[in-house]
């Protein structure tokens, strides 16, 4: 709005209007005029009069844009918003920025209203009668979908509304409280179920699924443990003092409070991997002349490529901690070799020493003797120089004697040092290839194997899944040596097992087990399976010949695969399915048998 003028206008003389020039001429002179102050808005408005057009609002561009450079990326969702509100902006798009703020905000009261809207529905459709669903039915159900959901808040949401989804199209619509299995739990003398607070049934599962959620909230959130806690205890203890509107706002406030912790986990967990990601990057600049650290470290940028989990995170760790044992060990031999040295030389030095100065004195001595022999008067004079020049000529020759050994045995020790010093520097730079990889094929080796397999059996004897272990053996592999040569096997080797890595999952392991025997560890799969994946590998195979020296060579191996069983060790299942390779071998070999 432009000020009012102290006194009537003069009207603008006519201009045309379509000359911008003309009107920016009139605008100026008319802000003169009418004793407007000269600021960039009511310029702005006395253009767009005398123009006659409609002055629009100027897009804050800068402003929105500081504005998108503090919105969260904490998560894809926020990062997904961040990202279409730079776009909006980069497009002056005002009524994409506006439906996307406004459907932002929508979603958001929605997530917020998601959890009492579900519980309700829940309480509802627990009350309600079912066909062909016995409250102890529906009980199992929910058991089940809340064992499986862990603390995840949105998996639970997820699978309570399918679980509401899959009652309510069975719902029987008759009143709720006369099923047999609800009045069998509750018994005869049970008080009438009050619709305003939990039926005993649901407030146990209730109580169960609070006291499982404090059990597992991170250790960041002790109020968040202790609020579940209490709220399951007063639901235990008497489920019908609490107002359901009461136990509604709690558990809406829990269930918020869980997302936050959730929600905080995710980001701290995406700052760590990246803090971990930008340690490994300065590590490997760091020791550029360090050969021995690189094979480490790029095995270890390789897991981080891939999204971390359980699994990954503890073969880094081992991975760390065996380099960071190995180096120490190492570097305290190396320094102690290289302090001996250094001793050495120090010894070396100082009988050089010695030895120049025993001849210095000899030198001086035969000089004075020469001066007493110029001097001399009678020959018995000379017997007493001549004495002492031979006495003097002896003691240096037995001091040269005598520095001349020790400085070839100081030599030898010296040599001794040297070599061990490159022994331990070359054994330093391939350790870190050699400790759990095999450094033809890079798959594990034995001990790669070993930590594989106890990782593995530990995890599925914890979860209770299946683990398979294939052991394949290439056939006829001495007569690819013959016919090609000792390198060309080699070759051979790594091409099985690169076919072998491409054609496995990550969570699959491969071990050389001897010289052309690997082993497969397959976890969370069943005999059948692995058996299938096996000789899925044998079709790679077939597919990817082997180029030697452009022949090309089929590779084909037998295989033995075992399931883990109940009790068993890793080494026994092992030794099942080389029994089972074997009679695969003695039965026409390139097949794949199961283990008895
Ligand atoms: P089969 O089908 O019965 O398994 O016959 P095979 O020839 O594969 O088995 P055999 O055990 O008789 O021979 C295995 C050969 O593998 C012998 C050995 O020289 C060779 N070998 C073992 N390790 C290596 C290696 O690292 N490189 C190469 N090139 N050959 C290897
Ligand atoms: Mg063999
Ligand atoms: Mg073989």
């Amino acid at each position: 709005m432009l000020p009012k003028p102290a006194a009537a206008p003069r009207r603008p003389k006519m201009i045309d209007t379509s000359q911008p020039s003309d009107v920016a001429r009139e605008t100026l002179r008319q802000l003169a005029l009418r004793r407007i102050a000269p600021t960039p808005d009511n310029y702005r408005a006395l253009y767009h009069e005398i123009a006659g057009t409609v002055a629009e609002d100027i897009f804050p561009e800068r402003a929105l844009k500081q504005i998108a450079a503090a919105l969260p990326r904490h998560n894809h969702d926020a990062l997904r918003v961040a990202r279409e509100f730079e776009t909006a902006i980069a497009h002056a798009d005002w009524p994409g920025l506006r439906s996307l703020i406004v459907d932002t905000l929508s979603a958001e009261r929605g997530q917020d209203l998601n959890w009492g809207t579900l519980l309700r529905e829940l309480i509802a459709e627990w009350d309600r009668r079912h066909l062909g669903l016995t409250q102890a039915r529906k009980r199992e159900m929910l058991d089940r979908v809340l064992s499986a959901s862990g603390a995840n808040p949105e998996r639970l949401a997820e699978r309570l509304q399918g679980l509401l989804r899959a009652w309510s199209r069975n719902a029987g619509d008759e009143p709720p409280g006369d099923d047999s299995a609800a009045a069998a739990a509750t018994g005869p003398d049970a008080p009438p179920s009050d619709a305003a607070s939990p039926a005993p049934l649901f407030a146990e599962l209730l109580a169960g699924l609070l006291d499982n959620l404090a059990s597992q909230a991170p250790a960041t959130e002790p109020t968040l443990a202790a609020e579940a806690r209490e709220l399951a205890a007063a639901i235990r203890q008497q489920p019908a003092a609490l107002p359901a509107d009461i136990l509604h706002q709690r558990i809406d406030a829990l269930c918020a409070a869980l997302g936050w912790a959730a929600e905080d986990q995710s980001a701290v967990r995406e700052a760590l991997q990246r803090v971990l990601q930008l340690i490994l990057e300065n590590i490997s600049e760091l020791v550029v002349d360090d050969r021995w650290l690189h094979g480490q470290i790029a095995l270890m940028g390789e897991m981080f490529a891939h999204p971390l989990d359980v699994r990954v995170l503890g073969e880094l760790e081992s991975r760390l901690r065996d380099v960071i044992h190995r180096q120490g060990a190492i570097k305290v031999e190396l320094s102690d070799a290289q302090a001996r040295l250094k001793d050495m030389l120090g010894r070396f030095v100082d009988r050089l020493g010695e030895f120049s100065d025993s001849t210095g004195d000899y030198h001086d001595k035969i000089e004075k003797s020469a001066a007493r022999i110029a001097a001399a008067g009678d020959i018995s004079e000379l017997t007493d120089v001549i004495a002492d020049i031979l006495r003097e000529t002896r003691t240096v020759q037995a001091s040269t004697a005598r520095s001349r050994d020790e400085l070839t045995a100081l030599r030898t020790r010296v040599d001794d040092a040297n070599a061990e010093i490159s022994r331990l520097q070359s054994e330093l730079e391939q350790t870190s290839e050699l400790i759990r990889h095999d450094p033809l094929t890079g798959v594990l080796n034995r001990k790669g194997l070993d930590e594989a397999m106890a990782r593995e059996t530990a995890f599925a004897q914890r979860r209770g899944t299946p683990l398979c272990v294939g052991l394949l053996d290439i056939d006829n592999f001495k007569q690819i040596n013959d016919t090609h040569g000792h390198q060309t096997g080699d070759e051979a080797l790594r091409h099985l097992t690169d076919v072998v890595r491409e054609n496995l999952r990550p969570q699959d392991s491969v071990a050389r087990y001897g010289g052309e025997e690997f082993v497969i560890l397959l976890p969370d799969t069943v005999l059948d399976a692995a058996i299938a994946a096996l000789v899925r590998l044998q079709r790679a195979l077939t597919k990817r010949f082997f180029l030697a020296r452009q022949q090309k060579l089929l590779i084909t191996f037998s295989a033995g695969v075992a399931q883990l069983q109940d009790g068993e060790s890793p080494p026994q299942a092992i030794d099942r399915a080389d029994k089972a390779m074997y009679i695969a071998k003695r039965s026409g070999k390139n097949r794949v048998l199961a283990a008895r």
